[in-house]
């Protein structure tokens, strides 16, 4: 079991696979990802030697995510490598969905076991107002394919402030007012947490960090939410049952099949358990979100006694020297320990003038 200095269990790891991805979400890469060369992301292999390392030293639990994790080719494939590595308990996936049901065998197959599905919103027009693409049904349908089967299901929506984000009503098309004025009778929170009314999904809120983009956008305070929840579900309950690894806080709903979940960074700063760390797809573990600090595991896996080949820009394994060689694991946990141990105490999202991580959501990995 691996501690950092401040006597935090680190069990988690959520590996970002691609920094590219089929939405343009507003707050996380509206003009598109910056496109490192595919010889800049961590193969398969690589992935493969960080986990082997990383299970070594206490890590469980192993989230995949991106940019979005489905675009690159071969996602369950690596489900399957990680999921047979010994020591990984569970391996999940976040996702925006668009792909998802396509996927979803293939992802079942390999022994997926759990995914997390991103939707803001449930109005067609808004949805395709933050992600630039008209995907709501699409998501929709995937979240209730993926409720049929025997894996758990979240949904995760972000609290965008809307009225304070310029999403007003002059945004819309003529033939989508209808739609406009739905929504002002049902807020879209709601319209998202009537999903765990209808499916078997816990439908957890994320207060908007001030990363890259972000930063342009307010989040709903959770306090706020949390009483307008109240107000909205008489009877709502505390529900604390265990529902997975992260710092989101349960509720349930009088007739509800899933929870309600706030995950509540900015206003109710989790940091004293936290159990993560990110390895994004460039292969730099990064220790805390809001700072750049971590271990370059890339120029690990790459450096001069490493037994991968290079030919033509490209990075091979060769077939004898397998991602859990010796000496390359020894050399990757001297980083990835070191790395751990300085892990920073606490975000400092309340203060941006602290903030030194300087990157977008897509190059971080969320
Ligand atoms: N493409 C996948 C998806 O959207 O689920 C996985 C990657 S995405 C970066 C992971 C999650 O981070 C999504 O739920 C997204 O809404 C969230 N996210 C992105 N930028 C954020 C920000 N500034 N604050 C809070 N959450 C953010
Ligand atoms: Fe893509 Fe996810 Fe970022 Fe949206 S939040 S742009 S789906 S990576």
């Amino acid at each position: 079991m691996m501690k950092d200095s401040y006597g935090r269990t680190i069990d988690y790891m959520r590996i970002s696979i691609t920094d590219r991805c089929n939405l343009r979400c507003c707050y996380c890469m509206p003009e598109g990802a910056r496109k490192e060369p595919p010889s800049q992301i961590l193969t398969f292999e690589e992935i493969l030697a960080v986990v082997i390392c990383g299970a070594g030293l206490g890590i469980r639990h192993i989230r995949l995510t991106g940019g979005e994790p489905l675009v690159r080719k071969g996602c369950a494939q690596l489900v399957r490598m990680l999921k047979s590595v010994p020591g990984i308990e569970t391996v999940t996936l976040t996702t925006n969905g668009i792909l998802l049901k396509e996927n979803l065998t293939a992802l079942l197959d390999a022994g997926i076991d759990g995914i997390n599905v991103s939707l803001d919103t449930r109005d067609r027009a808004r949805y395709r107002q933050i992600t630039g693409v008209d995907g709501l049904e699409t998501v929709e349908s995937a979240i209730r394919a993926a409720c049929k089967c025997r894996i758990p299901v979240k949904v995760n929506a972000v609290s965008i402030d809307f009225d304070c984000c310029g999403f007003g009503r002059g945004d819309f098309e003529e033939g989508e007012l209808q739609n406009v004025s739905r929504q002002f009778l049902l807020p879209d929170w709601a319209a998202v947490a009537e999903l765990a009314r209808e499916l078997p999904v816990d439908v957890r809120f994320i207060e908007m960090m001030p990363i890259g983009y972000g930063r342009q956008y307010q989040t709903i305070s959770h306090e706020q939410l949390l009483e307008e929840m109240k107000a909205r579900y008489p009877g709502l309950e505390p529900d604390s049952r265990r529902h997975g690894a992260g710092p989101a806080v349960y509720y349930r709903a009088p007739g509800f099949q899933g929870s309600l979940g706030l995950i509540s960074a900015i206003h109710g700063k989790f940091c004293g358990d936290c159990s993560r760390v990110r390895l994004t797809a460039e292969g730099f573990l990064k220790t805390c979100l809001c700072y750049p600090d971590g271990a370059d595991l890339r120029a690990v896996l790459r450096g001069p006694e490493s037994p991968i080949l290079r030919a033509n820009g490209h990075f091979f394994w060769p077939f004898a020297a397998c991602p859990g060689e010796e000496g390359l694991q020894r050399r990757l946990r001297e980083a990835m320990e070191k790395a751990i141990l300085e892990k920073p105490g606490a975000h400092c999202f309340e203060d941006p003038r602290a903030m030194r991580e300087q990157r977008n959501m897509i190059d971080i990995g969320g």
